[in-house]
């Protein structure tokens, strides 16, 4: 595999699968958060300072049929402008032969947004799985999509992928155009670069004491990356909904708390393979309780498993900071997925933050190296405008997950290969 380091652009068209898919004000149209814009800078940079020319391919939003101008990456120009000057802009991604012909050395080129082609996804529209046609229309459409591939492929010398977000995709721009470039015409970008090295650094690198750090709502959607990372971790910390189905399952009492009672089964066996594995495991100890799911709601706090009759657990509360705050002060590797409660109300996001301070704590005074992944734990580190003082926040939500459950993502493995 080449390192787009060690890569000179020099005379070369590279088509460079960016994550533009940005947040926009519905009002205005402007872009809200250009982190992802941001992200895409320096390997964008690197293409033109070598003497090379950019083409830039990404997609925005869940487009359900062909062109829908609220997806249009047309809106986005500016914010990509404002870091790098003039852009030029093919209206349809599948018909951009000429202004990618004659796109010279220094010049960069955005290409429409390419799920305006369902070939994109690969996935048929307007046709229910459930219908005895669907295989067929899949079929159809996955040939379809090596033809729309190949057709992107067409317009570069050398594809570099930094969409780390769609990684774990095998959608016609993360993975399939890799088949149509040579081993040494095809890259990572300098985004996906830190990615991959941050996430394998903890996975199979990782200084002990490494402690995990799991919140958010269910457990359902955790207990690939828990399983996995019990065969690494000395420390499981727990937070945030998740909490009360593993309180449950041990017969505590979690009044109108969230859970899964189907997941009680589970959440025995995470803790009976903890237990196995010489794993400690750290439950809260009490619990910040609201009469209803409101930012103004009433509150108490109680013991974990004696949440009263009628109240949700919705933050951890003072007990329960001070001794995950003393278990990560001791830490030399974090990784962190998912807030301790409802941080987006003010009166529930104490213990998120709390948690949020302790990491970058230990970052800072200890020499952890944290990494903190999943939408919400970047949006409460983002909150607590913490983010430059952890080792590194992961972009990549769904694709940070599946990399730590130990998958192959396709995006990955169509350059690396990976098997
Ligand atoms: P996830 O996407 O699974 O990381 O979950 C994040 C969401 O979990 C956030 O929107 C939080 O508001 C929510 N959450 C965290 N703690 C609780 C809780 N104790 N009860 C209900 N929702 C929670």
């Amino acid at each position: 595999m080449i390192k787009i380091d060690d890569f000179n652009f020099k005379g070369k068209k590279a088509i460079i699968r960016v994550d533009f898919n940005v947040p926009l004000n519905k009002e205005t149209g402007e872009v809200s958060d250009d982190t992802r814009i941001r992200g895409a800078l320096p390997t964008i940079k690197k293409v033109i300072a070598d003497g090379g020319a950019a083409i830039l391919m990404s997609h925005m939003g869940k487009p359900k049929n062909n062109p829908e101008p609220k997806y249009s990456l047309k809106q986005i120009i500016p914010a990509i402008e404002k870091y790098l000057g003039k852009i030029q802009f093919a209206e349809d991604c599948n018909k951009a032969d000429e202004a990618a012909k004659n796109l010279k050395a220094g010049e960069i080129l955005l290409l429409e947004n390419l799920r305006f082609y369902a070939e994109e996804e690969g996935k048929p529209r307007g046709i229910e799985k459930t219908d005895p046609a669907f295989e067929d229309a899949k079929k159809e459409l996955k040939a379809a999509q090596k033809e729309f591939a190949k057709h992107l492929a067409s317009y570069a010398d050398v594809y570099v992928n930094d969409a780390f977000g769609t990684a774990h995709r095998k959608h016609a721009s993360t993975a399939v155009i890799a088949d149509f470039f040579a081993e040494d015409s095809k890259m990572f970008g300098f985004l996906i670069n830190k990615e991959v090295e941050a996430m394998d650094k903890v996975l199979n690198d990782a200084e002990k004491p490494f402690t995990a750090i799991m919140g958010g709502a269910k457990v359902s959607d955790k207990i690939n990356i828990i399983k996995n990372l019990l065969n690494r971790v000395d420390n499981l910390i727990i937070g945030g909904g998740m909490t009360y189905t593993f309180i449950k399952a041990q017969g505590g009492k979690i009044g109108a708390s969230l859970c899964e009672e189907d997941k009680l089964d589970l959440a025995r066996e995470i803790l009976a393979e903890a237990k196995a594995k010489g794993v400690n495991v750290y439950l809260p100890l009490d619990g910040l309780n609201a009469d209803k799911f409101d930012k103004d709601a009433n509150t108490n706090v109680s013991k974990i498993d004696e949440t009263p009759d009628g109240w949700m657990g919705l933050d951890i509360a003072d007990q329960t900071i001070a001794e995950y705050t003393k278990v990560i002060a001791s830490s030399k590797t974090v990784i962190w997925n998912g807030p301790m409660g409802v941080f987006e109300f003010d009166k529930f996001a104490k213990g998120t933050s709390a948690v949020a301070q302790a990491v970058a704590k230990a970052t800072q005074e200890n020499g952890a190296f944290t990494l903190i992944g999943g939408g919400d734990s970047v949006a409460a580190i983002n909150k607590n405008k913490l983010a430059d003082k952890v080792s590194y926040v992961s972009t990549g939500g769904g694709a940070m997950l599946e990399y730590m459950e130990g998958k192959i993502l396709p995006g990955i493995a169509a350059i690396r290969g990976d098997k």
